[in-house]
């Protein structure tokens, strides 16, 4: 099963690429987190992707495409994947179209998560991560998932481990800059969605749009039967 999950940052994509990585029992394979990764292990890679972040700024595609298109060659990634945060641009899609073609493999599904660009800087701002457990959603603008209080101090709400923000989500500056990349229906995000739901064929993927507004369980629960389908 090989899957793209595509949402505004602040959409509960990676909230809901967690549970869908959990059905499929595929990796799950997030850029963001790979660079993050990078960055905290102080690789060269991620010295050169450090700048872009902090700036909410893409990390060039000289970087960024070589990188995912090796991490999916993986020996994990031969039963699928599941991929987060890429492709964000419309050479990425090309990039990596290209690349499963010539491996002969082909997407299932293409899930966007639908929300206006100011309900996502909403959550984005609120959003809180757990130390423990990067799958451990918590953000203090959305009820159902609220950190908990223990002893005046909010910790994460599944494991009680502390919470942190990230840098680039307290920059509003930064938010309004990634999400002009992601709402640009042009050469952004949005134009690599559409790169692949127009694709015709027997290799084209079944693309699944779900409505990112309601709860976190709702939005689940509609795409999970979206995919059951
Ligand atoms: P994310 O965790 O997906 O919000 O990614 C955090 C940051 O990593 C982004 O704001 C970009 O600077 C960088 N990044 C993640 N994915 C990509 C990508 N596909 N292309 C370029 N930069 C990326």
């Amino acid at each position: 099963m090989r899957i793209l999950i595509f949402g505004p940052n602040g959409s509960g994509k990676g909230t809901q690429g967690a549970l869908v990585q959990k059905k499929f029992g595929i990796p799950h394979v997030e850029s963001g987190v790979i660079f993050r990764d990078q960055i905290r292990k102080g690789t060269e890679l991620g010295k050169k992707a450090r700048e872009s972040i902090d700036r909410g700024e893409l990390v060039p595609d000289s970087t960024t495409i070589p990188m995912i298109l090796a991490r999916v060659q993986e020996p994990d990634c031969r039963k699928g994947f599941l991929l987060d945060g890429f492709p964000r641009n419309l050479p990425q899609a090309e990039a990596l179209d290209l690349a499963l073609g010539e491996a002969a493999m082909s997407l299932d599904y293409v899930i966007e998560i639908v929300l206006a660009r100011a309900d996502a800087k909403k959550r984005i701002m609120g959003r809180r991560l757990c130390v423990k457990d990067n799958n451990h959603p918590n953000n203090v603008n959305i009820r159902s998932i609220e950190p908990k209080e223990v002893g005046g101090k909010l910790v994460c709400r599944v494991c009680g481990a502390d919470l942190t923000t990230r840098a680039d989500d307290q920059d509003e500056a930064a938010i309004d800059k990634r999400h002009a990349i992601y709402y640009d229906k042009e050469g952004g995000t949005l134009a690599a969605v559409a790169y692949f739901a127009s694709k015709t064929g027997p290799d084209a993927p079944e693309i699944v749009q779900v409505d990112g507004r309601p709860g976190v369980e709702e939005v689940s629960r509609s795409l999970q039967e979206k995919l059951a389908t």
